[in-house]
């Protein structure tokens, strides 16, 4: 006979003690496939269970837990609340039980089956009662449990075909032979000095806590650990880039700086001057780049994005510059053809829609270097773009490009080792505390202040019955010859008439019929062949049309200065960072720009929401807002990051840790830049199957 194979973190879950053949299909279903996974199975809460006591001892309005014989069972089938009742009686006393919708109970509990229940007693004809109490059946023949302590249950993620009773049971059995077995990837001091338990300790207090404190000690190292890990991926793959990759070093110099400035038809505000000389400082090293530009809505990123690109130029190189939308690679196409008319540099404009023949002759000249600076979507990612010197690659709304587009620019430069500098620019003020979750390989630039002559726009939350007084508004700005933009939630109208969204269509029509009647009104939205939207667009511009009704479309970048309404339709729909967004497109002129948000908000929290909006025009403030009150799962699409999202850290509980782990992450690479110590290999083999793939690990590894 052999002996059986000994337990280990990969022993599969059939194997284990105690798992049936149905037990090991729910779990298997749930991905718990061996015991390693089990125990990484974290509960997602922990229920306390009261000690047991005997009848007489339950204390009226407190979890109890008592156990006894059945004597009597009284099933109601009928009535408004079909209930079933039984009595239970032990040495002390007697317990009345109650459970309603429940009647399926008559196959499991009748009179002689011993029982423990659990529950909140209540006083009951003179006696006590339970109503919908938890109980266990204990079995007949069998040695009653011991009687139980106070405890802390762990509740796991489970499903229908795998209840987390099941789950606690195989895990409580297994977890003594799992423990002795999990390696600690952290060091023993690094740990100590952190007040955090060691991994196996952490998975013991998740799973079997001994109390409270115990629960918060374990989760607080789960979540250091996820933390950590990511900034060990970001700093280790900034590490590398800064020590592998070289970028042009551009030479700068008074003249060109000179130069540049006449460009430009305005005096850089303080901000822009602060953001442009860290700029300046980054390009003219050899390593490259990765910064981020932040800045409220109007503070003029593009300026400064220019002055970046002219640099790049004035040195013998290219730039390229890429937005989200075509609709905004033409209008900075278009910006910067402007100021820039009548010198040098050329320009051209590269998106998804320019035919053919034009892009390949684009291509052409832009491999031989004849084309200075490239404007462009995404549509600049794709292979046969190829530039002959790429010096700065600015990334405008970098929110809407993931890490790995980032990346594939450094193949876009000529040879392995050289890549572009890059920035990236984004008008929707990233919180801090996201920031440094997800673009802990960035620097960062804030441009703070607006440019002169710019006043706040005046945010109204206003109901939907005051309509008539909010196009009153309208219609003395449009006979000023200002105008005005009106954002709907929707295209088309939903069928649902619980939700019902309102629509450019029909919006469009209340305005000529009812509100505006004789105004021009135009719709633009995302369904409309890019043509039409360019030529309502600028017709808009142009002061041939007074409305412009549109869907977000217009959320990012478009810049008219005349319009100065803007009415935001079921604006509790929006994100509180998307209304900011759209509020930015208003108030860019010298009319005193005014924002209504309509909405009829059925929460406090929706009130509480739009209420931000109306309090403040400090963008960041209201991206902190939004991710507290929405959480970070909704901002931006985080998902869209390639990140996969944490288990047991949460970015807003966790900040301190997360600047903990931050520092720690940046002090650990500092001290060991490939993370290649022999004591480091766990921690290095986790770390790269956490977010090798993600954070394109695959050349640091
Ligand atoms: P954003 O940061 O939102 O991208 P833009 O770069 O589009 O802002 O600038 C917003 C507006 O402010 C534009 O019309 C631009 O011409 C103008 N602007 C930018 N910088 C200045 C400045 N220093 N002085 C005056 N106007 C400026
Ligand atoms: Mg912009």
């Amino acid at each position: 006979m052999t002996s059986p194979e000994p337990i280990t973190l990969t022993t599969p879950v059939d194997a284990l003690p105690g798992v049936g053949a149905e037990a090991a299909l729910g779990l298997r279903a749930l991905g718990l496939t061996n015991l390693g996974r089990l125990v990484a199975h974290l509960p997602m809460r922990h229920e306390l269970l009261e000690a047991e006591s005997t009848i007489d001892q339950l204390q009226v309005g407190v979890n109890g837990s008592v156990r006894g014989e059945v004597t009597a069972t009284r099933p109601v089938p009928r009535g408004p609340k079909p209930r079933f009742h039984a009595v239970l009686v032990d040495d002390s006393g007697r317990l009345e039980l109650l459970w309603f919708n429940a009647l399926y109970l008559r196959d499991k509990i009748a009179p002689d089956v011993r029982l423990r229940v659990h529950g909140v007693a209540r006083p009951y004809k003179g006696g006590l009662q339970m109503i919908n109490p938890r109980f266990e059946v204990l079995r007949e023949g069998a040695d009653d449990p011991p009687t139980r302590e106070r405890r802390l249950r762990p509740v796991y993620p489970a499903s229908e075909r795998c209840d987390t009773r099941v789950i606690e049971r195989v895990i409580a059995r297994n977890l003594a032979h799992a423990l002795p077995l999990i390696e600690d990837h952290l060091p023993d001091a690094f740990r100590a000095d952190r007040s955090l338990p060691t991994l196996a300790d952490a998975y013991r207090m998740q799973h079997a806590p001994e109390d409270e404190d115990e629960v918060l000690r374990s989760r607080r190292r789960l979540a250091f650990d996820e933390l950590l890990l990511l900034q060990l991926g970001v700093h280790l793959k900034r590490a590398h880039l800064r020590s592998h990759l070289r970028a042009p070093a551009i030479r700068l110099s008074p003249a060109v700086d000179r130069h540049i400035r006449e460009r430009i038809p305005h005096t850089l505000t303080p901000g822009q001057e602060e953001a442009v000389r860290d700029v300046a400082r980054d390009l003219s090293q050899p390593t490259p780049t990765n910064r981020l530009i932040q800045g409220d809505v109007g503070s003029g990123k593009t300026t400064v994005a220019l002055y970046a690109m002219l640099l790049a130029v004035a040195d013998a190189h290219q730039a390229a510059l890429m937005a989200p939308t075509e609709l905004l690679a033409e209008q900075h196409y278009l910006t910067i053809t402007r100021i820039l008319q009548g010198s040098r540099v050329k320009v051209e404009l590269l998106t998804g829609s320019v035919p053919t023949t034009d892009r390949d002759r684009i291509l052409r000249r832009l491999l031989a270097g004849e084309i200075d600076i490239l404007i462009g979507t995404h549509a600049l990612l794709t292979e046969d773009v190829r530039f002959k010197s790429l010096a700065l690659a600015v990334i405008d709304e970098q929110h809407r490009f993931g890490v790995h587009q980032r990346s594939r620019l450094r193949e876009q430069a000529s040879d392995a080792h050289t890549t572009p500098h890059v920035l990236v620019m984004t008008a929707t003020p990233i919180p801090r505390t996201l920031a440094i979750t997800l673009f802990g390989d960035l620097d960062i630039s804030v441009v703070r202040g607006l440019p002169p002559g710019r006043r706040p726009v005046t945010t109204i939350v206003a109901n939907p019955d005051t309509r008539a007084a909010i196009y009153a508004d309208v219609e003395q700005r449009i006979a000023k010859k200002q105008q005005a933009f009106v954002i709907a939630p929707a295209i088309e109208g939903s069928d649902d008439p619980a939700a019902p969204l309102r629509d450019v269509r029909t919006i469009e029509r209340e305005l000529n019929e009812r509100y505006l009647p004789g105004r021009r009104v135009a719709v633009v939205h995302a369904q409309l062949s890019r043509q039409t939207r360019d030529h309502v667009m600028a017709r808009f511009r142009s002061g041939l049309i007074d409305v412009l009704v549109a869907t977000t479309v217009i959320e990012v970048g478009v810049d008219i200065p005349n319009a100065s309404a803007m009415i935001v339709e079921q604006a509790d729909r929006f994100g509180l960072a998307q209304l900011h967004q759209l509020r930015g497109r208003v108030g860019r002129g010298e009319h005193q720009a005014v924002c209504y948000l309509v909405a009829d908000p059925a929460t406090p929290e929706g009130e509480q929401r739009l209420g931000v909006l109306a309090a403040t025009t400090d963008g960041f403030e209201i991206a902190e807002k939004d991710l507290e009150i929405r959480g970070p799962g909704e901002l931006f699409g985080v998902r869209q990051w390639g990140l996969p999202p944490f288990n047991v850290a949460d970015i807003m509980r966790d900040r301190e840790l997360l600047a903990l782990a931050r520092r720690d992450a940046a002090d650990w690479i500092a001290r060991s830049p490939h993370l290649d110590d022999p004591g480091e290999q766990l921690l290095r083999k986790r770390l790269l199957k956490t977010y090798g793939e993600s954070l394109g690990l695959a050349d640091v590894g």
